[in-house]
């Protein structure tokens, strides 16, 4: 009667702790993970997730080039396919592109040749656009179990997140995003907005006004890559990261 009741409870946490662990933007399982890292200096990336998008990726551009500003744009495959020559644009004018999977699709319950597959395919088009170097990753939506992390650590890709997300992709309010970023972005802070997607005119909006205000507090912008070399000990890999990165003040 016992297992009865407690069998299903058993599986129901074990699934609760599953789904916990797939969206952790500071936790996984193996390989280096990277939520911001450790710098005295102020100094952030800008990071904008799923395009490029014609309109879109275009205004961030010309607001980042008029603020002299280097970003970090993790792309999705697809569109690199779709918008080669934006695509081309965003690295001509010295940002760093990543990988952010070749669909969108969640890399979660798939097979390893599926992750796998996601992986390369977008890395051979930014190759074909002239990426050279290390290239990151970022999971799209953020998720990631067993099989992402093994394959990104074979490999010694970094995996990088975010600790700064003001959730552009479900809020437009440019004054709610831009107080979302001032309150908790920090020395070393990796931000998020996004580039694809629906239409975004709060987010061109307040890309801006953050890159003003964060300016006028003294911070600096680079790329991701930049950020890593700066800092000591960015989230790291494994099970002591949730205790190596402090709680955001
Ligand atoms: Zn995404």
């Amino acid at each position: 009667m016992r297992w009865a009741v407690g069998t299903p409870l058993v599986v129901l946490g074990l699934l609760v702790g599953l789904w916990q662990l797939s969206k952790s933007w500071s936790f996984q399982l193996l390989g280096e993970l990277y939520v911001r890292v450790e710098t005295p200096e102020k100094v952030v990336a800008l990071t904008f997730d799923d395009g490029p998008k014609p309109g879109q990726t275009e205004a961030i551009l010309d607001i980042l080039k008029r603020h002299g500003v280097k970003a970090s744009f993790f792309m999705v495959g697809k569109n690199i396919e779709r918008h080669r020559e934006l695509a081309a644009r965003v690295l001509a004018e010295g940002h760093q592109v990543g990988n952010h999977s070749y669909s969108h699709h969640r890399l979660i319950f798939k097979t390893p040749s599926y992750v796998q597959e996601e992986i390369d395919k977008t890395d051979a088009l930014l190759r074909g656009l002239g990426v050279e170097g290390e290239i990151l990753f970022r999971a799209p939506n953020g998720k990631k179990l067993v099989v992402l992390p093994w394959l990104l650590s074979r490999s010694g890709r970094k995996h990088i997140t975010f600790d700064v997300v003001p959730r552009d992709d479900a809020e437009q309010d440019v004054g709610l995003l831009t107080s979302r970023v001032m309150e908790t972005v920090r020395p070393g802070s990796i931000i998020l907005f996004h580039d694809g997607g629906e239409d975004k005119p709060g987010t061109i909006q307040a890309v801006d006004i953050v890159i003003g205000k964060l300016r006028e507090q003294g911070y600096r912008f680079v790329t991701v890559s930049e950020l890593l070399k700066l800092g000591g000990i960015a989230s790291a890999s494994g099970a002591t990261t949730a205790s190596r990165v402090p709680p955001a003040e």
